[in-house]
């Protein structure tokens, strides 16, 4: 399959066209962003990793029942993927409380949240992709209807389920992470973007120590070292 035009490029990701009208080619680029793109950076290699990583995921997850737009690998940071239309939506689940999530209700970093919470935001880099509730999305029109949020929800939290158990075996804590989903030519809802240590937070199990993008954006260092982590542990 080969790339044409490019369709659009994000921070993380660039997607490409292909002969076939339902399929994109993703490519993962190796720039690093935070704060809404207020912090910038280059690692060398990290979209090969963030490929690997989300493709080793994406897989878990559909044997898991988990419909998603993967469809191959076509090199080390290039996936072939099935077109969808993006729901305006990052889904974000928590298990432990971290983050924006500590900054806005106050709860105490590192505790455990008594369930999953699942919370959205806006996509749209321009206000900063702010947070909002189910009746938000209904008034933007960003769903088609409350059992559409619930089957979001649903998905999300399956996700969640298969992605802890999993990490639990690698000795890694899944401390949140944000998916996004789109609907394909069907309109089913299917698991879309990447899921890495770009868009998760990993502590390792017994140390705590963070294993993913907040070493990028508290600048503790060797971020590249920690995705390799992250993907050794997943292939062992
Ligand atoms: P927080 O709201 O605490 O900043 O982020 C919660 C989780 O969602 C973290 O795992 C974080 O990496 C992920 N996340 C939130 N917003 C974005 C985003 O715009 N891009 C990516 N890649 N991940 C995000």
């Amino acid at each position: 399959m080969k790339k044409k035009e490019l369709l659009y490029e994000g921070k993380g990701k660039k997607m490409y066209k292909t002969d076939d009208e339902f399929l994109l080619i993703t490519e993962f680029k190796d720039d690093l962003t935070a704060f809404n793109a207020e912090k910038r950076g280059n690692e060398a290699g990290k979209g090969a990793l963030n490929c690997k990583i989300s493709t080793e995921l994406f897989h878990l997850l559909e044997k898991g029942g988990i419909a998603t737009h993967l469809v191959e690998t076509l090199s080390e940071n290039e996936q072939l993927v099935k077109k969808c239309k993006i729901v305006p939506i990052e889904v974000i689940v928590r298990n432990v409380a971290t983050g924006s999530l500590t900054k806005r209700l106050g709860i105490k970093d590192g505790t455990k949240l008594p369930f999953a919470l699942v919370e959205f935001c806006l996509k749209d880099d321009a206000l900063g992709d702010p947070f909002i509730n189910d009746e938000h999305c209904l008034l933007l029109n960003l769903v088609k209807n409350q059992e559409q949020i619930e089957e979001i929800k649903t998905i999300a939290r399956k996700i969640n389920s298969i992605l802890l158990d999993f990490f639990d075996t690698k000795n890694l804590r899944l401390i949140d992470f944000k998916i996004e989903l789109g609907l394909d030519k069907d309109n089913k809802l299917i698991l879309a973007d990447e899921i890495s240590p770009d868009s998760c937070r990993f502590w390792d199990k017994e140390t705590n120590e963070k294993l993913d993008k907040d070493r990028f954006r508290q600048d503790l260092g060797n971020v590249k070292m920690a995705y390799e982590e992250v993907l050794k542990r997943i292939l062992n």
